[in-house]
């Protein structure tokens, strides 16, 4: 695709593409797309309509934690965004990222599991004895991980680490606001009949230093959903995110191999758009 007049697109990650234009200096374009990634590879085909919904969400969830200062430009600019672009795109204002994923957890599961069950705990943050996967945490906790440079995998360290790499004040106001959202939205998400059992936030300093609550926020990409009433009746590891995929993965490929992963096929594709859409219609209705 060409880029949209006036942007250029400056980075291209695994989903989203960003752009920038001398026009609007202080602002960047997020434009989520429709890829799929799993283990760290971008999958073929697209999941259709995923970028729109991975917008929507992180709009919707930016205007449920109001208060919390965002990094979305005011709404008078959006005109700014491309009409071709309109229902996928963010204009946001440009910060200093900081280079930590800010993890919280509120049940043990995914990378938390596979370190509890080596060290009983995660990130350096001590667990209860016996926890099986799945298991609600006796608190929400903050998994830090450092975000790697392109290429790389993205590290899991603790607190300390994190502070070191940032300072201990930024360190800090960066777990305290991760914990503190994260509560919000896992009430708001349990009002929906929702689970919210981690996610990742990204954090940035605006020019004046505020820190800012950046990137996509609360969607299935960066984080874990369950459906409360399966979780009650004792079945796990159902969720609203790309699980449908990584499940099909590991069946189909091997994800420490260095080939090409085989495609999706059609069923899996629609499975995954389906879950999508139905997390969007349970969260915002
Ligand atoms: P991956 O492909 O592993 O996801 P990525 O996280 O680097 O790599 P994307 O998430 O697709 O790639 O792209 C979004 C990028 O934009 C991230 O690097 C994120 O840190 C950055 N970002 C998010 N919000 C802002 C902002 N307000 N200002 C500047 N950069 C931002
Ligand atoms: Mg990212």
């Amino acid at each position: 695709m060409s880029d949209p007049a006036g942007w250029t697109r400056t980075y291209s990650g695994k989903v989203r593409d960003l752009y920038t234009n001398p026009e609007h200096p202080d602002r960047v374009l997020m434009v989520a797309s429709d890829r799929v990634s799993a283990f760290d590879r971008v999958l073929e085909p697209v999941i259709p309509g995923k970028g729109k919904i991975l917008t929507q969400l992180s709009l919707w969830w930016f205007g449920e934690l109001d208060g919390m200062p965002n990094h979305l430009a005011p709404q008078d600019e959006w005109s700014a965004i491309p009409a071709e672009l309109r229902d996928r795109a963010m204009l946001v204002t440009k910060l200093a990222m900081f280079p930590i994923e800010c993890v919280a957890r509120g049940y043990l599961t995914g990378s938390g599991w596979v370190e509890y069950q080596q060290t009983q705990s995660v990130c350096g943050v001590e667990l209860p004895a016996g926890l099986a996967d799945g298991d609600r945490l006796p608190e929400p906790i903050y998994t830090p991980a450092w975000k790697a440079p392109l290429g790389q995998h993205d590290e899991n360290i603790p607190f300390q680490r994190s502070a070191e790499l940032i300072g201990l004040e930024n360190a800090t106001v960066l777990r305290d606001l991760t914990l503190a959202i994260f509560t919000r939205a896992s009430a708001i998400a349990e009002q929906h009949g929702l689970l919210l059992a981690d996610t990742k936030f990204e954090f940035g300093a605006a020019p004046d230093g505020t820190v800012t609550l950046a990137d996509e926020v609360l969607t299935p990409d960066s984080s874990r959903y369950w459906d409360a009433a399966v979780y009650a009746s004792g079945t796990r590891g159902v969720s609203f995110d790309k699980q449908i995929v990584r499940n099909w993965m590991k069946e189909h490929w091997d994800p420490s191999s260095s080939t090409t992963p085989p495609p999706l096929p059609a069923e899996i594709v629609d499975q995954t758009a389906a879950r999508y859409r139905e997390l969007v219609d349970r969260l915002t209705t």
